[in-house]
């Protein structure tokens, strides 16, 4: 799943590309991923909004939208892009093939000639003759649009947690959160509500960085390994902000690229290799329904 690093890298070509242009019409063969307001209202909607900002809340990317009557009404909205979503601009045809519709890409590079780039289940077509698309394997990405009062007040904005790179996540505040929880402290990472935008594999990466087990209780953590703990999350995440997100599998950026930091990656997704520190293999844990990956002789309990 997109992380911070991951959401707020297409967040900014998003910025770049798509600002200030229309949204003249909409194609899918996927309504389902339109969860507000109904299918056809939506479609009526969406057309001749002016894209005027894209935001990054957690894990979801903002689209802040004016109409073009006279009353130039505001609108948002808000896209999550969930497993295997990810935003790409080039231009496609559709066409039918068996009797299904089906997205051909007309770029060259590496949309076209990259496999998970060539799930589009949804397509913006935009003033100046470019397609935003929604690539999106496994179709699970989320899609609602309403008023910015609607949108702002839905649960899926306001339940969210202080942003992982803001001030509000400091250290006397996750000390707090953390000492009335027991359970293991990579799943309370984990918690949108708790701070947003940090998933697998930066949580891996950041217990990593300051050789806190992953199964350590969250009440058992002192208060200066939480004050690690979170410079550590702030400097991965930077960090792969800087090279443009992991792409451990599906995620690519808006020109269908991958990002560059699942090259130096510590711990995710490197079970059995030697750590880069001590050189023990690293270890694949489950924790609740996520694995976690640590290294057992640098992140002892
Ligand atoms: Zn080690």
């Amino acid at each position: 799943m997109p992380e911070l690093p991951e959401v707020q890298t297409i967040v900014n070509d998003l910025k770049k590309r798509v600002c200030g242009r229309t949204i003249v019409d909409y194609w899918t063969d996927t309504p389902k991923l339109v969860k507000k307001p109904a299918f056809k209202r939506f479609l009526k909607e969406i057309k001749d909004q002016t894209i005027i900002d894209v935001q990054r809340r957690g894990k979801n990317v903002l689209f802040f939208l004016e109409g073009h009557n006279r009353n130039k009404k505001l609108s948002e909205m808000l896209t999550h892009q969930k497993m295997t979503g990810h935003f790409l601009i080039g231009k496609w045809n559709i066409g039918k093939k068996g009797g299904k519709k089906f997205s051909t890409p007309e770029t060259k590079g590496p949309i076209s000639s990259d496999k998970y780039n060539n799930y589009v289940r949804a397509i913006f077509y935009l003033d100046n003759g470019q397609q935003l698309g929604l690539s999106d394997l496994r179709k699970f990405a989320k899609i609602m649009l309403g008023t910015p009062e609607e949108i702002e007040n839905s649960n899926d904005l306001k339940q969210l947690g202080p942003d992982a790179l803001s001030k509000e996540f400091n250290a006397d505040y996750f000390y707090n959160v953390l000492q009335k929880r027991k359970k293991p402290i990579k799943p309370v990472l984990l918690e949108q509500s708790v701070a947003s935008g940090i998933g697998n594999i930066y949580g891996d990466e950041a217990l990593f960085i300051s050789k806190i087990n992953p199964l350590k209780k969250s009440n058992a953590l002192s208060k200066r390994q939480v004050r690690t703990l979170i410079d550590a999350i702030k400097s991965v995440l930077k960090k792969s902000l800087k090279l443009r997100g992991t792409s451990s599998s599906d995620y690519r950026d808006t020109y269908g690229e991958k990002g560059g930091y699942h090259r130096i990656r510590l711990v995710y997704d490197r079970e059995g290799e030697p750590c880069r520190i001590c050189g023990e293999p690293i270890k694949r844990i489950k924790i609740g329904q996520r694995s976690s990956h640590y290294c057992p002789h640098c992140q002892k309990m």
